[in-house]
């Protein structure tokens, strides 16, 4: 997973060291500290499919008024899929949309990315033990004043004082998604596959009208505990779409077909 990248001609360096949930760091921050604010103008700054819900609904807007007006469209390096990041201001600093005088104006589901700084995030596949393995390291910006000050903290403490793991838990599927497709390396991905990995992540409201509206139910048989579920509650609903993608994006058959289609002998990702 791509992290959060600032470029202000401060020094950045992001430490080699792969840190663990017990590793242990020095970072305080806090509204009179002299760098409030630098943190958040010129980002590179991914939106996950929650931090979307969350802030479309923090700003009642729907889903299509919120990335028309606060979001565009990028492809993410490794993996080549799509995303939406979130869209800086025109301004000189390029400041992020969400920035006011007293600091973050939607602070409350500030997105995820916001909230693991001044750490990063990295999942990959351990293809040995067959198991995905997380890890974290530190992204030291000359300007954040907030490092190595303040008290020690592990890791695990620092995401839990941030709210990150209820953040992370629910779109898991969804970065082990994009961690499957960076290990694959850059193969053609169809253009009809790009579409759907990016209505699911962005625009749950369109992906219902298109399980609903469309021939879906033809096709995949949805039980109707799922259907009342996906009806009704949006995060259910994007759920339900991490497993579809995984099953017609690398035939994990999560989501089974009705009819059953020819056997095919080995599933090629994409
Ligand atoms: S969302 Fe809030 S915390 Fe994140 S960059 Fe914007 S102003 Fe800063
Ligand atoms: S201490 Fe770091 S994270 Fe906090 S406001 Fe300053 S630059 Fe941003």
């Amino acid at each position: 997973m791509e992290g959060i990248h600032r470029a202000k001609g401060f020094e950045k360096i992001v430490e080699p060291i792969r840190l663990t949930p017990q590793s242990k760091l020095n970072f305080q921050c806090y509204p009179g500290v002299p760098c409030f604010k630098l943190c958040c103008s010129d980002l590179f700054l991914p939106l996950t499919p929650y931090d979307i819900l969350r802030l479309r609904d923090f700003l009642r807007l729907t889903t299509d008024e919120f990335l028309l007006q606060y979001t565009e469209p990028f492809i993410l390096p490794k993996s080549g899929l799509p995303i939406a990041r979130l869209k800086m201001r025109e301004d000189e600093e390029k400041t992020c949309p969400f920035l006011g005088e007293g600091g973050c104006e939607v602070y409350e589901v500030r997105p995820l990315a916001c909230r693991y700084y001044p750490l990063g995030f990295g999942l990959f596949r351990n293809r040995d033990e067959k198991r995905n393995e997380e890890f974290y390291y530190l992204v030291k910006e000359g300007f954040c004043q907030g490092l190595e000050s303040g008290p020690e903290i592990t890791v695990q403490e620092y995401r839990e004082s941030q709210g990150i793991p209820g953040l992370e838990e629910p779109i898991f599927e969804w970065a082990e998604i994009i961690m499957r497709k960076e290990s694959l390396g850059p193969i053609e991905v169809p253009e009809k596959s790009l579409e759907l990995f990016f209505m699911v992540s962005t625009n749950p409201e369109r992906f219902r009208l298109f399980i609903f509206e469309s021939k879906f139910l033809d096709i995949f048989a949805v039980d109707e505990k799922t259907l009342k579920e996906i009806k009704e509650d949006d995060l259910k609903l994007l759920q339900f779409g991490f497993k579809w993608l995984k099953s017609i994006l690398f035939g994990d058959n999560l989501i089974k077909k009705k009819v059953d289609t020819p056997v095919v002998k080995k599933v090629k990702p994409f």
